[in-house]
């Protein structure tokens, strides 16, 4: 079923209730990444331009009720300063309490107003019907912008579209209609470069994209998982030894499928994880004792290189290597120029393979960076987000 989006509701003179996702950091009192937060202008400034009034609601953090430090001041600050327009916020006990119902009472047209930290309120993620309902009472209608909280049926994300006519804002939009789009028909051929610490972490991703990518090439630690399964000689690397049945089991299934999985031929390899170590570069599946992989090593990279040229799709999630620490990097900068650089439509997802790219200085050279963490591995695993389903009833 289709998602309701901004054109399918009417929004002129209306109240909306605006769910935003401004879990941003937060150091010594102040927003220190405010990329969420303008993500979500586009959005506010469209609902704006038909006269509405916004209620906007988010969570920050993980507090234990309503703890100082998750407070949304410095978010209503930092919006104020990017909108350009005064910010409407008052500290409160919960997004419900009484306080803060009056003061949204009394919000002037065309004005916005930040509620307080959902999560203050313990009956948000408990997806509680009066909690929703006493949120879904503020507006007219509900937009729902946080794709990172999709994936979760809260009161703010799934509970409220129950109360309201509700709609998905420009952001989850995209989201969802690109990396549906990988899942379901993407141009092939479709390449997928998965990386990381855990094969656990990316198993149902891997599964799920057997069915439609031609070719799916592992880095990062999850690699010696695979090659250990297949009785290689991995030294000290990170393996999952629980998850070697079924690393054996996958490049069955892909055998079965006809997609290719490419494991790193060599890796770079140090006895510890420090900067200026000695390293020396093995075949990943003959590290010596004592020795382990750290990144993809030169052929993996010119390799995956090679099978990259020709791709019309390609996804990365996942470092291929520790490219916190110099020179394991190496691998992760590669790939990162390379995909930057590719004719065919590029979506980069995952928290630390997003940080690689932003610092690589490569960012905009990518068709769509996925901003969920969470929501997005859910997505391409296949799995139904209620924040979503929610919006296609
Ligand atoms: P993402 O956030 O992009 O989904 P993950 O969280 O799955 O990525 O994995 C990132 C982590 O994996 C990084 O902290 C990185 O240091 C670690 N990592 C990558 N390759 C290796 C390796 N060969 N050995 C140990 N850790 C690794
Ligand atoms: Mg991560």
């Amino acid at each position: 079923m289709a998602l309701r989006t901004l054109n399918d509701l009417d929004f002129k003179n209306k109240r909306v209730l605006v769910r935003v996702d401004y879990n941003v950091p937060i150091k010594e009192g102040k927003v220190s990444d405010a990329t969420r937060i303008e993500a979500s202008l586009p959005t506010l400034k469209k609902l704006l331009s038909e006269g509405s009034s916004l209620i906007l609601m988010s969570h920050l953090g993980r507090p234990k009720g309503a703890e100082d430090k998750y407070r949304l001041s410095p978010v209503a600050k930092k919006l104020s300063e990017l909108i350009g327009r005064d910010v409407r916020y008052e500290a409160a006990s919960g997004p419900t309490a009484k306080e803060q119902q009056s003061f949204v009472a009394v919000a002037p047209k065309g004005s916005i107003t930040l509620l307080e930290n959902t999560r203050f309120d313990s009956r948000e993620e408990e997806n509680d019907p009066e909690f929703s309902r006493a949120l879904a009472s503020y507006a007219d209608v509900y937009v729902n912008d946080a794709f990172g909280a999709a994936h979760r049926a809260h009161a703010s994300t799934e509970g409220v579209t129950h109360y309201l006519p509700s709609a998905a804002g420009y952001l989850l939009e995209k989201e969802i209609s690109t990396l549906s789009k990988l899942i379901k028909n993407p141009e092939s051929p479709f390449k997928v470069i998965i990386g990381g610490a855990k094969v656990s972490d990316k198993i149902g991703v891997i599964e799920n994209l057997l069915d439609v990518a031609d070719e799916i090439l592992i880095g990062g630690a999850m690699a010696y998982t695979f090659f250990k399964a297949q009785g290689g000689k991995v030294g000290k690397s990170l393996v999952e030894d629980d998850k070697l049945d079924l690393a054996n089991d996958l490049l069955k299934r892909a055998k079965a499928k006809n997609t290719k999985i490419l494991l790193p031929s060599d890796s770079m390899c140090a006895q510890e994880i420090a900067e200026g170590v000695e390293t020396k570069v093995f075949p990943s599946d003959d590290i010596p004792e004592g020795w382990m992989g750290l990144d993809i090593g030169p052929d993996a990279i010119k390799t995956y290189q090679n099978s990259l040229k020709d791709a019309k799709t390609i996804l990365w999630n996942g470092p291929m290597g520790v490219f916190e620490v110099v020179p394991f990097n190496t691998g992760t900068n590669e790939v990162a120029k390379t995909v930057a650089h590719l004719d065919g439509f590029t979506v980069v997802g995952g928290g630390d393979s997003v940080a690689a790219i932003n610092k690589s200085g490569l960012a905009d050279k990518i068709d769509h960076i996925s901003t969920g963490g969470g929501a997005s591995l859910e997505l391409l695993e296949g799995k139904t987000l209620p924040g979503v389903a929610a919006l296609e009833r």
